[in-house]
């Protein structure tokens, strides 16, 4: 087995959608990114591109590539699906978005079943877990800014 983690934070800021987990969320801001912005997605690849030692999201999409403007992350997941994972199998995934508002308990399921779905995994091994940032922690609790982090296992 091989263990992954990965993180992401991204700025929110009014006239952008927020999407987390390939999910539109509801929501006054939205990310700020060279991407959608999707915090819970990145860091998943992350997380993959972690455990194989195969670099970071960084490397791989730099946000300096026009070819990935406004990209949709379920997209570059499936691409990392393809070059990294290459067959390998995920065993199972354990994320927590961290995001003062709007609350987002009654999406997790979706963003859960969506990054299952793009890896091709029983949805019984896929948890997004969420909470508020409990009013401290700079922008997370200011509502100015979403972070999300994941811990995955591979089978080597
Ligand atoms: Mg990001």
């Amino acid at each position: 087995m091989r263990i992954g983690t990965g993180w992401d934070v991204h700025r929110l800021v009014p006239g952008r959608r927020l999407v987390l987990g390939g999910v539109d969320v509801p929501s006054e801001k939205g990310a700020l990114a060279h991407s959608d912005g999707d915090a819970l997605l990145h860091a998943v690849i992350d997380a993959i591109l972690g455990a194989l030692a195969a670099g970071d999201i960084g490397k791989r999409f730099p946000d300096s590539d026009p070819a990935y403007k406004d990209a949709d992350s379920a997209r570059l997941l499936a691409l990392v699906r393809d070059e990294s994972l290459a067959g390998r199998k995920v065993a199972n995934i354990d994320a927590t978005i961290v995001l003062q508002r709007p609350r987002l308990g009654a999406l997790t399921g979706a963003m859960a079943a969506n990054i299952a779905s793009i890896l091709g995994l029983e949805p019984s091994r896929v948890s997004v877990k969420a909470k508020t940032a409990e009013g401290i922690l700079g922008e997370l609790g200011s509502g100015d800014a979403v972070a999300a982090s994941v811990v995955l296992l591979i089978e080597d």
